[in-house]
């Protein structure tokens, strides 16, 4: 098989999960009462695999599927704020074909990019519990095993943690504490790892208030492609 084959055969695997019993009652239960607003929506209701290029350099780590957004479309930050800043602002940095990112198979191919989370299912309230990331935890490392990106970019602390986690699991760092997170750090790690970014997540609550603004995120993409492209 090779790696291609391998990530799909991951990603189905991914959407067939029913290893956090929290999770997938919730996750069911959004989809059968809905939102008004997406009443005629047949909403996916599974856990959301990763979405993008599979031969990308550059891998971003989310925090998890919103409950009406990626669990609505099964598509990484589809259907909600935080996807309408985000894919925006990849468009602008070359790694989109477009701003837009409303429904699976809308048009939008990324380039170089693909979108992966630290968890695949939606959790009540945004808030994963500790075992449900470990749960989660070897599927981001399968994926990263086959695409072998060349720079991460978290997407808020919880991400962080959950890469560094990964990496403290396989022995290549000691503890989180040399990282800590912040808008626009960057880190080398030890070997040949990829180089570590990170970023506010574009969450409505950073966005609305201002903590978060385009040029913020522009600016983190910009560094990310200089360090792509150098
Ligand atoms: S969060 Fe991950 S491990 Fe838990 S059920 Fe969803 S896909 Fe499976």
């Amino acid at each position: 098989m090779t790696p291609l084959d391998q990530l799909a055969a991951l990603e189905r695997e991914i959407t067939d999960c029913r290893k956090c019993p929290r999770l997938v009652q919730y996750l069911e239960n959004v989809a059968r009462i809905k939102r008004r607003a997406y009443r005629d929506w047949t909403y996916w209701g599974r856990p959301v695999p990763a979405f993008g290029d599979p031969g990308a350099r550059l891998v971003i780590i989310g925090l998890a599927p919103a409950a009406h957004g990626a669990n609505r479309t099964g598509r990484m930050f589809t259907g909600d704020r935080s996807g309408d800043f985000l894919y925006k602002q990849l468009y602008r940095a070359g790694f989109a074909n477009q701003p837009d990112s409303k429904r699976a198979g809308d048009g939008l191919v990324l380039k170089d990019v693909l979108i992966s989370a630290s968890i695949r299912c939606a959790p009540p309230d945004n808030k994963p519990l500790p075992e449900e990331i470990c749960n989660c935890l070897p599927y981001l490392e399968r994926e990263l095993m086959l695409i072998r990106p060349r720079a991460i970019l978290a997407l808020g602390g919880i991400a962080l943690h959950t890469y560094l986690d990964l990496l403290k699991g396989q022995g290549f760092i000691a503890s989180r504490a040399a990282f800590p997170f912040g808008h626009g750090a960057s880190f080398q790690l030890p070997g040949d790892l990829p180089r570590m970014f990170a970023a506010y997540h574009p969450s409505q609550q950073n966005t609305q208030t201002g903590r978060l603004t385009p040029a913020m995120f522009a600016s983190v993409l910009r560094k990310i492609r200089k360090f792509l492209d150098g």
